[in-house]
C-alpha cells in the first residue's frame, strides 16, 4: 500500500477520532522509526510515553515472542505466574502492598476511583464520596474518567457524567482548602499535568495535600500513567519527594508497548476491592506482563535512572540555547518546550516532515522519547528541531 492509499482508507474505514502527522509509520528499531516509503524518523514521542525501550528491542522482543509461543491468554480464572512476577516488581518498587492489572490509564484510574469510594462506603457508609481532581489533569477518555478531568472541553455531549468530582487550581492550597468538606474521600492528581502542558505541582502544594489527606483519612492517589516507569528520572514520580500515596496508577510505558495498565494500593486498602467488585478478561494477559516485566527489570536499576536523568539534562541544556525557546520545563525524560512564537503546532508538524517525531501538549511542545535513548539519536533530533525552531 501507498502512503496515499492508506490515508484514504483511514478516511473511509476508521472513525475520526484522531488528528494525524503525514506518516504511516511500518518498522522501527531502537528510537528510529520508518515509514512506507522508507523515509526515516527520529523518535522523540515513544507512542506517547509507551515504547520505554525504543522500537523492537531486542530483550523486549524476545521476552513477548516467547510468551506468545508459550501460553497468550488464560483468563484470570487461573494463576498466573507472569502476573505475580509483575505485581511482586511493583510492590518491591514502591512499598504499596497489592496491585490490579487491567489494561490502560484510564482503566488503572477507574480502578482508583473505585478504591476510593468503596474504602469510604465500607468506612463511613454514604454521603462521602466526593473526589478532588485539578483543573487541566487529565485522566482518560471513559465518561468517568472524563469527569474526573478538570478540563471544561472534555465536559461535553456525553452527558450525563459521573457526578462527585471537584477541581481545584493546582498549586493553589487556599482553593484546595475551599474545597475541603466532609464529603471528600480522595484527592487524586498527576505530579507533572502531561497532557495539560508539562505543568509541574509545587512541592508545597504536594506537601499540604499530603498533610490534609493523612489527618482526615482522605486518600491520596496519584496517576503515574505518564509520569511513571522511569519517565522522570524515579521509578515513580512521587519518589522524587519521599511522598506516601495511598494509591497510584500506571499504563503507557509500562509494557513498553503492548497494553497493560495497573493500580497500587497501600496495605489498609488491599482488602476493599473483593471478589466480584471489580474485574477485566485481558487484565494481567500473559503477554502484556511478560512484556512489563522486561521493561520493569531493565529500567529501574539506579545506573539506568541516572542516565535517564543525565539525558533529561543533556537535552535540556541544550533546548534553552535554541531560538524560539521561551521555557523548558519538566523533569527527567518528560520535556515541554514554550515557544516564543506560539507556534508548536506547526514546529512538530514541520519536525516530521524532517524526519523528527515530536508531540504537543496545549501549545506546548512535548518530548517523550524512549528511555534509552542514545546520545546519537538525541543529537541528531535536536538538530533537526533547531533548524524548525530556528527557520
Ligand atoms: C494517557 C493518560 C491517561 C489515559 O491513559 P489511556 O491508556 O489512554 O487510557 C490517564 N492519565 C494520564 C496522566 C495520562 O497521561
Amino acid at each position: 500500500m501507498t502512503f496515499e492509499e492508506i490515508k484514504n482508507d483511514e478516511q473511509n474505514y476508521l472513525m475520526h477520532t484522531y488528528g494525524r502527522f503525514n506518516a504511516a509509520l511500518v518498522s522501527g528499531k531502537g528510537a528510529t522509526a520508518k515509514d512506507v516509503d522508507g523515509k526515516e524518523y527520529i523518535d522523540f514521542t515513544s507512542g506517547i510515553g509507551v515504547n520505554s525501550l525504543g522500537y523492537c528491542d531486542e530483550g523486549w522482543v524476545k521476552a513477548v515472542t516467547a510468551q506468545a509461543g508459550t501460553l497468550q491468554h488464560i483468563s484470570n480464572l487461573y494463576f498466573s505466574p507472569m502476573q505475580v512476577e509483575v505485581a511482586k516488581k511493583l510492590c518491591t518498587l514502591t512499598g504499596m502492598d497489592k496491585v490490579f492489572l487491567c489494561n490502560s490509564g484510564a482503566e488503572a484510574n477507574e480502578c482508583a476511583i473505585k478504591i476510593a469510594r468503596k474504602y469510604s462506603y465500607d468506612k463511613y457508609g454514604e454521603g462521602r464520596q466526593k473526589i478532588i481532581t485539578l483543573v487541566n489533569s487529565f485522566h482518560g477518555r471513559t465518561v468517568t474518567t472524563l469527569a474526573a478531568t478538570g478540563q471544561d472541553v472534555f465536559h461535553n455531549f456525553f452527558f450525563p457524567f459521573t457526578e462527585g468530582f471537584e477541581y481545584v487550581k493546582a498549586n493553589d492550597i487556599d482553593d484546595l482548602h475551599a474545597h475541603l468538606n466532609d464529603e471528600v474521600c480522595a484527592i487524586f492528581v498527576e505530579l507533572i499535568q502531561g497532557e495539560g502542558g508539562v505543568m509541574p505541582l509545587s512541592e508545597e502544594f504536594l506537601m499540604e495535600i499530603s498533610h490534609i489527606c493523612a489527618k482526615n483519612d482522605i486518600l491520596f492517589m496519584i496517576d503515574e500513567v505518564q509520569t511513571g516507569i522511569s519517565r522522570t528520572g524515579e521509578v515513580f514520580s512521587y519518589q522524587h519527594y519521599g511522598l506516601k500515596p495511598d494509591v497510584i496508577t500506571s499504563a503507557k510505558g509500562l509494557g513498553g508497548g503492548v497494553p497493560i495498565g495497573a493500580c497500587l494500593c497501600e496495605k489498609n486498602l488491599s482488602e476493599v476491592m473483593t471478589a466480584g467488585t471489580h474485574g477485566t478478561t485481558f487484565g494481567g494477559n500473559p503477554i502484556a506482563c511478560a512484556a512489563a516485566n522486561e521493561v520493569l527489570a531493565r529500567v529501574t536499576t539506579d545506573e539506568f535512572l541516572e542516565e535517564v536523568r543525565k539525558k533529561g539534562e543533556y537535552i535540556r541544556e541544550k533546548l534553552v540555547t535554541f531560538g524560539n525557546v521561551k521555557e523548558v520545563r519538566g523533569m527527567g525524560l518528560m520535556i515541554g518546550i514554550v515557544t516564543e512564537k506560539d507556534n508548536a503546532k506547526e514546529i512538530a508538524a514541520k519536525c516530521v516532515e524532517n524526519g523528527l517525531l515530536i508531540l504537543t501538549a496545549k501549545n506546548l511542545l512535548r518530548l517523550l522519547p524512549p528511555l534509552n535513548i542514545t546520545y546519537d539519536e538525541i543529537d541528531k533530533g535536536l538538530s533537526i528541531l533547531k533548524n524548525v525552531m530556528e527557520a
